[in-house]
């Protein structure tokens, strides 16, 4: 067991106070303001459930930042989901639209509840009564919704079609993305998040982020998760010509050195409900996943998974964290000091934001783009922004004198500049992006 700190949105704090360190001119005060949500909205709900009972349910949605755009990001419906959680997830998204240079701030939602353990039609019902519940908190101009762990595109389209209800005579289609691709999704939504973080991958292999390595083709891949995110990547980086050797849910997981096939493995839980059991597979634990020697490692399901107390176990030469949070500060550190390079989640995982904005965008236009077009623009914005991170970080850890030097003028106090990982560096495009547009748009009044 761990004694560091785990909850989410203190990490997600600490993680902006280190990138604030490099950045000496951002005024303290507008710091302080950027790390905080604008807006934390807390219903409580009853729904007459399947069984005849009444049980209650308490929603959270938060928006974070809405400095570049209207609040986005996913509604979570899982039985942790706490308002810290949704806080840190929400400030992520923010720095996330930043880094990819979509025009949207920061938001998140979540109910707790175990869809696992709920009917669909109770499923249905929360969701409606959520979403009426939240009544103009969201819209189609101020915060957007979208799939996350528990949620998908049926969900959508009930969250569409209930504020539509609500708002008769408009066009909502943009109040919610990741909807159906017949009632107005976007073509390749999906597996967005999943691709997006191949292309992010494979620029960064391209770009020398992985010593000896500059291509995916052959490379040994685990995956942490196998829902939407896990099971999409696993395709994508198959079909790239990646091994996919072991997955895990929540139930275990099963590993293959020869590699496994995702398609089989999709049908296998499709069957049963479980990844465990494949056929000519081992069945392993799922902290062993996180242990296997390969050359990288993919976090796809819940926040804190790599921590102080396994990350030294950790074999994999390179970390692409498609979860939101996998790693903690303390499991940065040491990946950093062992010299395993960390693609960051707000890198790794914007491609499901990015599709998100390019479903918004054909909503307005009323239009619906080819799968092949989508994909075009998804790689040109991924690889600019993971070009854009590498740049930073060379740029950071090539003036780190100039850095220190700036920060003793400032008067700005703490430890002397280290070499930032990528991360930081992610965090630092953001952050100066976000601070630009509040201050060019002016701290009002
Ligand atoms: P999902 O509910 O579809 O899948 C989650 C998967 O994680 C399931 O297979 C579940 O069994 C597995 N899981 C749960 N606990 C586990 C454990 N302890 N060990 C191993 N596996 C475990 O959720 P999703 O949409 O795929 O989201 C996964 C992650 O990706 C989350 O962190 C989410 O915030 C992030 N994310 C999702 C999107 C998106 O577009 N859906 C976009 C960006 C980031």
């Amino acid at each position: 067991m761990t004694t560091e700190e785990l909850n989410p949105f203190v990490i997600a704090q600490r993680q902006c106070d280190a990138a604030a360190r490099y950045l000496p001119e951002l005024e303290p005060g507008l710091f302080e303001f950027l790390k905080r949500p604008d807006k934390v909205v807390i219903v409580e709900f009853a729904i007459s459930t399947s069984s005849g009972d009444v049980r209650n349910f308490v929603g959270y949605r938060a928006v974070h930042n809405r400095a570049r755009g209207p609040g986005k990001g996913g509604i979570r419906y899982h039985p942790d989901v706490t308002l810290d959680e949704v806080r840190a997830l929400a400030s992520w998204m923010t720095w996330k639209c930043a880094v990819v240079g979509v025009p949207f701030g920061g938001a998140k939602g979540g109910v707790v509840c175990d869809p696992k353990k709920l009917s669909k039609r109770d499923l249905q019902h929360i969701t409606r009564r959520f979403v009426s519940d939240l009544g103009n908190e969201i819209g189609p101009h101020t915060d957007i919704p979208a799939p996350d762990m528990g949620t998908n595109a049926e969900t959508m389209a009930l969250i569409y079609d209930t504020y539509d209800l609500m708002h008769r005579g408009a066009n909502n289609l943009g109040v919610v993305t990741g909807k159906p691709v017949h009632i107005g999704g976007s073509r390749g939504r999906e597996e967005a998040t999943g691709r997006g973080g191949l292309y992010v991958t494979r620029r960064a292999l391209e770009r020398g982020v992985l010593e000896g390595t500059s291509r995916l083709d052959g490379l040994s891949v685990a995956i942490q998760g196998f829902g939407n995110v896990g099971s999409n990547a696993a395709s994508l980086f198959h079909e790239a010509g990646a091994r996919i050797v072991a997955v895990s849910d929540s139930t275990g997981a099963v590993y293959r050195g020869e590699g496994l096939e995702p398609a089989r493995i999709a049908a296998h839980k499709r069957a049963t409900g479980s990844v465990v059991g494949l056929p000519a597979a081992e069945t392993l634990g799922g902290e062993e996943l996180l242990a296997l020697p390969c050359d990288i490692l993919i976090p796809a399901a819940l926040e804190s998974q790599l921590r102080e107390d396994n990350v030294r176990d950790v074999r994999a030469r390179m970390i692409v964290e498609l979860a939101n949070g996998p790693t903690t500060p303390v499991a940065d550190r040491i990946l950093l000091e062992r010299g395993i390079p960390v693609v960051p989640d707000i890198l790794a995982n914007a491609g499901g934001v990015t599709v998100s904005y390019f479903e918004w965008v054909q909503n307005d236009q009323n239009e619906q783009w080819d799968l092949d077009e989508v994909n075009a623009k998804l790689d040109r914005i991924m690889s600019s922004a993971t070009d854009g991170v590498l740049e930073k970080q060379r740029e950071i850890n090539g003036h780190l004198d100039d850095l220190e030097t700036r920060r003793r003028e400032l008067g700005r106090g703490g430890a002397p500049l280290e070499p930032v990982d990528l991360r930081t560096a992610a965090l630092v495009v953001a952050v100066e992006r976000v601070a630009r547009v509040t201050l060019d748009r002016g701290i009002w009044p």
